[in-house]
């Protein structure tokens, strides 16, 4: 296939890019650099089937010649005031990703007849009233929230693409990412995995939001995108979640995080740092994954970690 990818030089993007290239693909990265880093395609300069197209989604898009299939990952995905490179910080930016950049990147897939995913995430489900999370679950998401730029723009884009396809019988894919962790990550860009990686690296106390009693579960990046990639190339058109269903409360993932690094500065809670809409609890319910797709996660937290330990550890010896 002759696949474009927005949001190539991200950290979920690049791994895409690196995986469908894998695959015999040729791909198309497209991306404006806002929250990415070009260094996360440096290893696939060389190949004679990427190329890059610097670009924001939000505007008009032409890419030359046929596209077999678009994948729209465009959009900042940091929920961490206290990084530049949050989508609170870039509010309007990243409803216009999610919003027209999903317009537009439709459009695309329309007039070359090509297949369409869009990467949505478990925060359509806002702060959850039903667990673990089910595709069916509506969610309970507040529409002026600190956190609604992202997940009304998600949820915007997630009826705008279930419209392609029921009203122009687009080819399409809806797949809810749950929190995913793993190497390119951005050590500033305030998610909780960079922050306690490096505090934790550089011998600091780990900072906890709120009591640390809220949950995630953590999916390392491969995983993720072995679950995407059979999405893509499934018939399923209806959402799909994505993530690793092993649940951990955020203290003790510190804690974990602490004991493999051989920390000893211990945490610090920092209870005004949680915000209003912070999911107290999240947990992906994988069971059409598996049925759909025969997919579920192989790697587990510590062999993730170690792997991401690894980078970490490189880019701050640099
Ligand atoms: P990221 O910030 O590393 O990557 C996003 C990329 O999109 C960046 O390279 C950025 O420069 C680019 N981008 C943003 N706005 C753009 C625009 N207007 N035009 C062109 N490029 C633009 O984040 P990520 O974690 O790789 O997330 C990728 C996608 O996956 C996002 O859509 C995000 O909502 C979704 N997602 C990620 C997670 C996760 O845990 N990583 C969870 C749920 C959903
Ligand atoms: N968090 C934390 N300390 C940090 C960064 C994040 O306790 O330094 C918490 C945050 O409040 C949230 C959880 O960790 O409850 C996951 O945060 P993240 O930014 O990774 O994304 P989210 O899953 O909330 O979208």
């Amino acid at each position: 296939m002759r696949i474009l990818i927005t949001g190539a030089a991200g950290f979920l993007g690049s791994h895409l890019c690196d995986r469908l290239i894998k695959e015999g693909h040729t791909v198309i990265g497209m991306d404006n650099f806002i929250t990415g880093n070009p260094m996360n395609l440096a290893q696939l300069t060389g190949s004679d089937r990427f190329s890059f197209i610097k670009h924001d989604v939000s505007e008009y898009i032409f890419v030359p010649g046929k596209l077999d299939a678009v994948l729209h990952f465009a959009s900042p995905a940091s929920p961490n005031p206290a990084s530049p490179f949050s989508y609170p910080n870039l509010p309007i930016q990243t409803m216009k990703a999610g919003a027209l950049g999903t317009h537009n990147t439709l459009g695309v897939a329309k007039a070359n007849d090509a297949r369409f995913l869009l990467a949505s995430t478990s925060e359509i489900y806002g702060d959850p009233l039903e667990h673990p999370q089910k595709e069916t679950y509506w969610g309970h998401a507040d529409p002026i929230g600190f956190r609604s730029v992202y997940d009304e723009a998600k949820r915007f884009a997630e009826a705008l693409t279930m419209a392609y396809h029921r009203f122009h019988d687009l080819d399409t894919r809806i797949v809810r990412i749950f929190n995913t962790y793993g190497p390119r990550m951005r050590l500033d860009d305030g998610r909780v995995v960079p922050n306690f990686l490096q505090q934790a690296l550089l011998g600091k106390p780990i900072t906890i939001y709120g009591d640390g009693s809220q949950t995630r579960s953590f999916c390392y990046v491969d995983d993720l995108i072995e679950g995407i990639y059979r999405l893509l190339l499934s018939d399923e058109h209806m959402p799909v979640n994505i993530g690793n269903p092993a649940e951990i409360a955020i203290s003790q993932f510190a804690e974990v995080i602490n004991k493999m690094v051989g920390n000893k500065a211990g945490v610090v809670y920092e209870p005004d740092k949680r915000l209003g809409d912070d999911p107290q609890r999240r947990q992906p319910d994988i069971t059409r994954a598996k049925s759909i797709l025969g997919w579920e996660p192989v790697t587990d937290l510590e062999t993730g970690l170690e792997r991401t330990i690894q980078y970490f550890r490189t880019q701050l010896s640099q």
